[in-house]
């Protein structure tokens, strides 16, 4: 079943947080992701040591469900799980 136009949001325990000085930008999560929850944004950002990026990634809440994949495929562990209810 396409989750696409459904939110998955409500059946995470846990949700990907994307550290964008550590991202980058390889697109390997936006790969490995099952759902639509990984976007691709022309939205440029410079990293604190200065490397300057065209595209940012960022997870889509409403369709992320949590799995945990993104965080394990990423080179650079730049994401991260953290617990439903937890600040960051
Ligand atoms: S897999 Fe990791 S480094 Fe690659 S684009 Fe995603 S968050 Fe960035
Ligand atoms: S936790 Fe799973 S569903 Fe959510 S963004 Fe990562 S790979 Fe996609």
């Amino acid at each position: 079943m396409s989750t696409a136009k459904n939110n998955t949001g409500s059946w995470r325990t846990e949700r990907p947080v994307i550290d964008q000085d550590a991202c980058i930008r390889c697109r390997t999560c936006w790969v490995y992701c099952p759902e639509p929850a990984i976007l691709e944004l022309d939205k440029p950002y410079v990293t604190k040591d200065g490397r300057r990026y065209d595209i940012t990634y960022e997870i889509d809440y409403d369709h992320c469900k949590g799995c945990g994949i993104c965080a394990h495929e990423c080179p650079t562990k730049a994401i991260r799980m953290v617990p439903e209810g937890v600040e960051e």
